[in-house]
């Protein structure tokens, strides 16, 4: 097992927080790793984004490359590898890894969330060959104008009432919407109230087989034979914040398992005041209960670099007994 030296900061997640957050602090000459296993959206989106400035009409996958390449060309190291655990205190953190052991002296969250793709036949495997490929889609604050005048089948397999909620947004451009259900099939009264209103009629099943070509979807079929044909397919399953490191380090966790963080992206310690925090940690992206987009997780992975790159010169010259001025120039 590889053990490293001590960075000034390491990056968990290489997504566009992460990456975003790396490039600033290898520009401005921190020693900066990137861990990340790769299995960030971006990177089996082939499908064009539309609402990524200096991107637009760029597939996932190249935005996502660009950003890791950019990162590296400023100085920051990238290793591939799945953070398992995380010990130590701000000065010196270790993190253990399946291939590797790295150490820092503070540490950026940018993990993401875990999405669940649908299930065919028990299986989600057969979902990447057209996940975010062709006509399944999977975000409606980024993608339903792509929807305009398609008719959209939204799969939903833990919650019905989010279903309708997703739909809702999806239907002021489709020309119809349908709901799957694959799992729990109960509405609320509201918004059993709310799915008439829209005219979302449900089909209910578990997906059998899928008929598709070069990453498009043609047909679902379900486990009674149905078959269910769209232009597009919705996926509106739940997300899981990645938060196990967090809580490993006794950050404070949110209703939703988004990882609760400071106005500057600071880890809050559990069970203490808001403005109680992990020194040295600090969380950004799709991890933190915010609106999940590209650029909103840029922008949140470059506040926490320059409050990280703040810190470290903070630390630094307080060695050399210099600290007020630099708060104050800072703050
Ligand atoms: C299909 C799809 C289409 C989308 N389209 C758009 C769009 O058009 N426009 C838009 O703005 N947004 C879109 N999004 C949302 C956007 O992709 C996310 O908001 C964005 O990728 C979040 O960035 P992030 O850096 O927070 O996390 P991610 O991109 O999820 O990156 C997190 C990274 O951390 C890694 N990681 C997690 N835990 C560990 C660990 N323990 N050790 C090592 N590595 C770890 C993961 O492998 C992953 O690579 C889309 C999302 C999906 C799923």
């Amino acid at each position: 097992m590889i053990e490293s030296q001590l960075y000034d900061t390491i990056i968990i997640g290489g997504g566009p927080a992460g990456l975003t957050a790396a490039l600033h602090l290898a520009f401005h000459k921190r020693k900066v790793l990137v861990v990340d296993r790769r299995t960030g959206p971006l990177w089996y989106t082939t499908t064009p984004l539309w609402n990524v400035p200096g991107f637009i009409g760029k597939p996932g996958v190249t935005i996502q490359k660009t950003m890791l390449k950019e990162a590296q060309e400023a100085g920051a190291e990238v290793v591939k590898d799945s953070i398992v655990e995380v010990s130590g205190s701000e000065g010196h953190f270790q993190l253990t890894g399946e291939k590797g052991v790295y150490q820092a002296r503070t540490l950026l969250l940018a993990t993401g969330v875990a999405r669940h793709h649908p299930l065919v036949n028990g299986d989600f495997e057969p979902w990447f060959k057209y996940a975010a490929k062709g006509n399944t889609y999977y975000c409606p604050d980024c993608e339903s104008p792509e929807l305009l005048g398609q008719d959209v089948v939204v799969i939903e397999s833990h919650n019905p009432n989010g279903g309708v909620s997703q739909g809702s947004y999806l239907a002021e451009f489709a020309s119809r919407v349908r709901l799957l259900l694959t799992g729990p099939t109960e509405f609320k009264p509201e918004w059993e109230a709310k799915r008439k209103e829209l005219g979302f009629d449900v089909i209910e099943g578990q997906i059998q087989d899928v008929e598709g070509s070069k990453g498009r979807v043609h047909a679902l079929i379900l486990n009674d034979g149905t078959r269910v044909e769209a232009d597009a397919y919705y996926v509106s399953n739940p997300k899981f914040p990645r938060n196990d490191l967090a809580k490993q380090l006794g950050a404070e966790i949110g209703p939703r398992d988004h990882i609760v963080t400071g106005p500057r992206g600071q880890l809050r310690k559990a069970g203490g005041l808001d403005t109680e925090f992990i020194p040295g940690v600090w969380a950004a992206g799709d991890v933190q209960p915010q609106t999940q987009q590209v650029t909103i997780a840029m922008g949140s992975g470059n506040k926490a670099a320059v409050m990280i790159d703040q810190h470290l010169t903070h630390l630094q010259l307080r060695q050399l007994g210099k600290t007020q001025d630099v708060v104050t120039a800072h703050d």
